[in-house]
């Protein structure tokens, strides 16, 4: 399909076009492996010298057909979708970094890609220098190293919903010959595209917004094609030089701007598994396909319930960066002006204990580990997704002990609020 055409449209109809007489809808090819007339067709599959599926763990027609979709979505050239959001960044960073390596990141992001880049990539020996993203592009510099192989960030930063000045991670990242990895899980690219911003890979937790109704767990990683591996070769040996477990295959040379990607497929999905279901990849497509419909409706909730919020003389502060006085508000206005999310957080008077007790009172709004589905749902992040956070690490995520993470979904904004008031009430 014609990957020019707008969101709306690749969003139904991207990734899965049936031929005559196919089925409409994508179908869930519920098969571990495929049948080949000869020994030698399948050896050639093993090779990589003919493209075509073979085994599940690599590659499988459902879940191709819903990556190429995000990847038109995204304005990327390739993509693969993955177990989990976390899968994703692992194998994002892990793609193109190994022991000795180092990596650069935001220090507000989601609490397990904090735990991953600061304890469990450490234990395979991949360092991350955690920096502040609304520091100076000189102090941002003074973070990397001549082992430095990529940066990473979050468009909207989860649960903090700091918007990420992209252009100035770009501009660093490239100055030091490596990728702008981006987490684009809050924003989707319906509401921005970090590629047009200079980033150069996309992770997603297909299981926030993009599937949008809570029914499966997933990952994606998009590549933009963009960033030139060979002029940086003697940082990615592993994309640059041969691979002796391809009989010698050198990636950019085989595949050029679907390198990336295929050195996942062929490696990391071969080695270390993680791929997503097929049958949670036709959930997560169905879940595409009102992507553009949804988005705008949580943040206009979003938005209604911020300002309710603001009035209200038992909250504390409430940070939503669509709100004009929030201090991500400019930032919000260049990289995500048709709005950022449905999520916002705010604090209430009384601080943590107060906190506990107005999400006990809750109705419709449901206390879950989970943000960025249809129905609202709220979260102390300080007693549950970030537990093992120490108060110290809890600021530098910017993570306040009194923060509640709400998740404002695509119900009546006034049942939403009128919920809201009966609990502060209590
Ligand atoms: C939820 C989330 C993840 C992790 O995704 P899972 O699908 O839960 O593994 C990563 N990044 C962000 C920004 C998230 O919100």
């Amino acid at each position: 399909m014609d990957n020019t055409f707008k969101p709306e449209t690749l969003c139904v109809q991207g990734g899965w076009q049936p031929k005559n007489g196919e089925p409409r809808v994508l179908p869930i090819y519920q098969s571990t492996t495929f049948k080949y007339e000869t020994s030698e067709q399948m050896a050639k599959l093993f090779d990589l010298e003919e493209s075509g599926y073979f085994y599940t763990r690599l590659q499988n027609p459902t879940n191709d057909a819903v990556a190429n979709k995000i990847a038109a979505l995204e304005g990327g050239t390739s993509a693969i979708l993955t177990s989990s959001g976390q899968a994703a960044n692992f194998f994002a960073i892990f793609n193109i970094c190994e022991a000795g390596d180092h990596v650069v990141s935001a220090s507000s992001i989601y609490g397990g890609t904090f735990n991953l880049l600061g304890v469990t990539l450490k234990k395979l020996g991949i360092e991350c220098t955690f920096v502040d993203q609304d520091a100076s592009e000189e102090e941002i510099s003074a973070a990397f190293h001549p082992n430095t192989k990529a940066m990473f960030g979050e468009t909207l930063s989860n649960p903090g919903v700091m918007v990420l000045d992209i252009e100035k991670f770009a501009r660093i990242a490239h100055e030091h010959g490596v990728p702008l990895i981006i987490d684009n899980t809050f924003a989707t690219p319906i509401n921005c595209r970090p590629f047009e911003w200079g980033a150069d890979i996309v992770t997603h937790s297909t299981t926030k917004y993009m599937d949008g109704h809570a029914t499966c767990v997933g990952g994606c990683v998009v590549d933009s094609g963009n960033f030139d591996w060979e002029a940086n070769a003697e940082k990615y040996p592993g994309l640059c030089q041969p691979d002796p477990s391809y009989h010698g295959l050198t990636y950019t040379k085989a595949f050029g701007k679907n390198a990336y990607i295929t050195k996942i497929t062929s490696q990391l999905m071969r080695d270390l598994g993680a791929i997503q279901a097929p049958q949670n990849a036709f959930l997560l497509n169905l879940g595409l396909e009102t992507l553009h419909l949804r988005m705008p409706q949580h943040c206009k909730n979003a938005l209604a319930v911020a300002h309710w919020l603001k009035q209200c003389d038992k909250v504390a502060w409430v940070r939503y960066p669509d709100l004009e006085d929030d201090p991500y508000h400019e930032l919000a206005k260049k990289y995500l002006p048709k709005g950022s999310c449905g999520v916002l957080s705010f604090g209430l008077k009384g601080g943590r204990d107060v906190a506990i007790r107005f999400m006990d009172h809750l109705k419709l709004a449901a206390i879950v580990t989970h943000v960025a589905d249809a129905r609202t749902s709220v979260l102390h992040p300080a007693s549950h997704t970030h537990r093992q956070l120490s108060d110290e690490q809890l600021k530098e995520a910017g993570v306040a002990p009194d923060l509640i993470r709400f998740s404002v979904g695509i119900e009546n904004a006034d049942d939403i609020i009128a919920d809201i008031e009966q609990a502060l009430n209590q």
